[in-house]
């Protein structure tokens, strides 16, 4: 499967924003964003135009959930598809994907670390094994673990953090066995507001 062989934290200073892209280490000082913050500020920036300031909200979605354009612009044209506003099918349609919800529930760090659970087959969905970090999570569906992974340090490690861990909305949690529940499907409102999606659709209709 095609992925960024980038430097995350190059693509954050590429957005001008933290994307919280490497899970812990966003929050420390280490976080290259930080150190830029506080580091001298060298020349003046330059005028963006509107243009620029469009593909810089899509790129910083895009990065977010980890994506090719190429796939980008498939979930962009499902989006389109869909009845309602585009921007808002748009974010729901990344934000229901199974890497995104492994994420949004705890169980790893980031969504690329995400990905790599889904994808060395440690994740049931519906009681079944999903190893495709791009399924769609439908209302009602339960994400779980495969037994064998549940006696892993890993999965130790997860569970003795989980408490301090807070879930979305649109998802709950058992705490005690790390299994998950989509009680609803999300809404813009819970997906942040760090997305200007308007801009992104603007991007796309040139
Ligand atoms: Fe971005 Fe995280 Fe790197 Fe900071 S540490 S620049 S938030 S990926």
């Amino acid at each position: 499967m095609a992925r960024y062989i980038e430097s995350a934290c190059k693509l954050c200073r590429r957005c001008g924003v933290k994307l919280v892209l490497k899970g812990g280490r966003c929050a420390t000082p280490k976080c290259a964003m930080e150190r830029q913050t506080r580091g001298s500020v060298r020349g003046r920036r330059r005028r963006v135009s509107d243009r620029g300031l469009q593909l810089i909200e899509k790129q910083k979605l895009r990065y977010s959930y980890g994506l090719l354009e190429k796939q980008f612009r498939r979930v962009f044209a499902q989006a389109e598809k869909q009845p309602g506003i585009t921007g808002e099918n748009l974010l729901a349609l990344l934000e229901r994907r199974l890497d995104n919800v492994i994420y949004r529930l705890g169980f790893a760090d980031s969504r690329s670390q995400a990905r790599q659970l889904v994808q060395h087959g440690h994740i049931l969905v519906n009681g079944r094994k999903a190893r495709v970090p791009s399924i769609l999570v439908k209302e009602g569906d339960s994400i779980g673990w495969v037994i064998s992974s549940t006696k892993s340090e890993y999965f130790k490690m997860v569970l003795a953090g989980i408490e301090a861990k807070s879930v979305v909305s649109w998802l709950t949690l058992d705490r005690q066995n790390l299994v998950g529940r989509a009680i609803s499907l999300p809404t813009p409102d819970e997906i942040g507001a760090e997305f200007d999606s308007k801009a992104i659709v603007e991007y796309y209709s040139r």
